[in-house]
């Protein structure tokens, strides 16, 4: 399969910039003009496929569970997101705010109408349903961030960006839908797309999916969650590990939409910020995982791990006879996703069954070692990280970053079906599916309501740091529950010879929180643009 992320490269060589992270999305305008730009084919393609950048990233799709309650980060950025502390002048409040990105975007639109007699009807329809799909994905997000937003969907001069107000959620959210239903599907419906990492029609449905759980009209999660299951395009790729690892980017049929990276050129950093100080990496161990996440990943005989003494369960005791000086036998015998996402204490970076390093954060002797670095909540994130990478893959990551994926289809299927407490036992079927990929055990029919807290235990055990939790407990309205009070890292020796539990912060919730409040300096910019309630 060709990839988009060549032919960003190429645009990236055209335009004379170096990284791919600065690129530009609009043509160097002191060298050019722009009818020139845009009246050549090449470049108008090339304007398209950077309009991907736009699309999420690791900062959203790692980042963003720092600001639920699955993790803390090292940088107040995030973690005031997360603890409740943040204010209108928060920095991650301000990177949601995304119209300079819809601005380029409207640019873009503009520009292939320009170029529209120098490109087949078929490159049209395409390039059109692309920068269209990726303009509706930054609204929506805006939408569900911020509530009411300016809808701005042409090039405005400064002085009328300046004047623009807040529209009501429902007219935005129903551009957005109008758009995808109307204007991208029918357009990507006349095209044959066959290079992964661009939109295409099951992307379109899948993306739709996701719209429409989370806006709570399920019958219509029902209507595209099956169309990209009748497609018949993708699988679950058989190993839970394996898919969040770069060796299995080029095989794996479950990924329907990611952001692609291919060293040198088009890179993250991930393997650097993830990975802990003793890793090959010498990482920066910037995500911390707590340990009320850690909890939640069940016994491997698929009951809570609380349960196993008054179960009467074997691994019970198992797992106290495994604990030794460097080996922590809470961890042995659980839902394998644990040592596939989380690195706890003395955690074992293996490749091909040779340890090359231990998470030393409770080892004194260890560059890890939690009394030298205190932000640490004894957990960091293996999900994503390349574990056979040498030193200088530190900076040159190139996992590709998935943004919808089939297993995530299957879920929002069965969470539709619990919802509408319609065909339960489709539900438990598919949920099945993910927990036997998984290597977990079934669960048994239920009731509604048992259903919709198992898969929502599903949910956040499968898709931990992939970008989705801090959605699903504002649509679900349980972050009043799940994000406020005292939150602790790993049991540790270097806290006290009872090993107790880290403790981290205490966090704040407030209802306001539902929405971000509209960034101070969009305010001070224009006026017209009214807070949000008790912000
Ligand atoms: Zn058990």
């Amino acid at each position: 399969m060709k990839s988009i992320k060549i032919y960003i490269c190429a645009a990236l060589m055209v335009l004379g910039v170096s990284s791919c992270d600065s690129f530009l999305t609009t043509p160097p305008l002191d060298q050019i003009s722009e009818d020139q730009w845009w009246g050549d084919k090449n470049q108008t393609e090339m304007m398209v496929k950077g309009a991907y950048q736009y699309v999420y990233g690791p900062n959203e799709v790692v980042l963003r569970d720092c600001i639920s309650d699955n993790a803390t980060h090292r940088e107040a950025k995030y973690k005031e997101i997360g603890n409740g502390t943040y204010t209108t002048q928060s920095a991650a409040v301000k990177d949601e705010w995304k119209y300079a990105s819809i601005a380029k975007l409207n640019y873009i639109l503009e520009g292939i109408e320009k170029a529209r007699n120098l490109i087949s009807e078929e490159e049209y329809l395409r390039f059109n349903a692309e920068v269209r799909f990726i303009r509706a994905f930054v609204y929506y997000n805006m939408v569900f961030f911020f509530g009411d937003v300016p809808l701005i969907t042409k090039t405005l001069s400064v002085a009328e960006a300046r004047e623009t107000s807040r529209q009501p959620r429902q007219e935005v959210l129903d551009f957005v839908l109008k758009e995808l239903e109307e204007g991208v599907l029918p357009n990507i419906d006349k095209v044959s797309v066959t290079e992964s990492g661009r939109v295409s029609k099951q992307v379109v449905n899948a993306f739709l999916s996701r719209v429409y759980l989370y806006e709570k009209n399920y019958e219509k999660v029902l209507y595209y969650t099956n169309e990209v299951i009748k497609s018949g395009k993708y699988e679950l790729h058989p190993n839970y590990e394996e898919l969040f690892r770069p060796q299995a980017d080029a095989s794996n049929k479950e990924v329907i939409f990611e952001h692609q990276y291919s060293s040198p050129l088009v890179v993250h950093e991930l393997n650097r910020n993830l990975s802990p100080a003793s890793s090959i990496y010498a990482g920066w161990s910037h995500v911390l995982g707590l340990q009320e996440l850690v909890d939640d990943y069940e016994c491997v005989n698929g009951h809570p791990v609380s349960e196993c003494e008054s179960l009467g369960c074997e691994y019970f005791q198992k797992r106290k006879d495994a604990e030794a000086e460097t080996h922590r036998g809470e961890y042995d015998f659980r839902d394998p996703r644990l040592a596939a996402t989380i690195m706890w204490p003395y955690w074992e970076w293996k490749v091909g069954g040779n340890v090359l390093s231990r998470y030393g954060v409770d080892d004194p002797d260890s560059k890890d070692y939690v009394k030298k670095e205190t932000h640490m909540t004894g957990f960091l994130v293996t999900k994503w990280v390349d574990l056979q990478g040498e030193y200088a893959d530190r900076t040159r990551g190139q996992k590709n970053m998935t943004i919808l994926r089939y297993g995530d289809v299957l879920l929002m299927r069965a969470e539709a079906l619990i919802e509408l407490s319609q065909d339960l036992g489709e539900a438990v079927a598919l949920i099945n599916q993910i927990r036997q990929r998984a290597g977990m055990p079934d669960i048994a029919m239920a009731s509604q309501s048992v259903l919709r807290e198992k898969l929502r235990h599903e949910r956040r055990i499968e898709t931990a740091f992939e970008g989705l939790r801090y959605f699903d407990i504002i649509r679900w309205h349980i972050a009043d529950k799940v994000k406020s009070g005292k939150v602790y890292g790993a049991r540790l020796k270097a806290i006290s010879d009872a090993m107790d539990n880290k403790f981290v912060e205490e966090r704040f919730w407030n209802d306001k929180m539902y929405l971000f409040p509209i960034p101070q300096e969009a305010i001070d910019n224009n006026p017209n643009l009214v807070q949000n309630k008790d912000w």
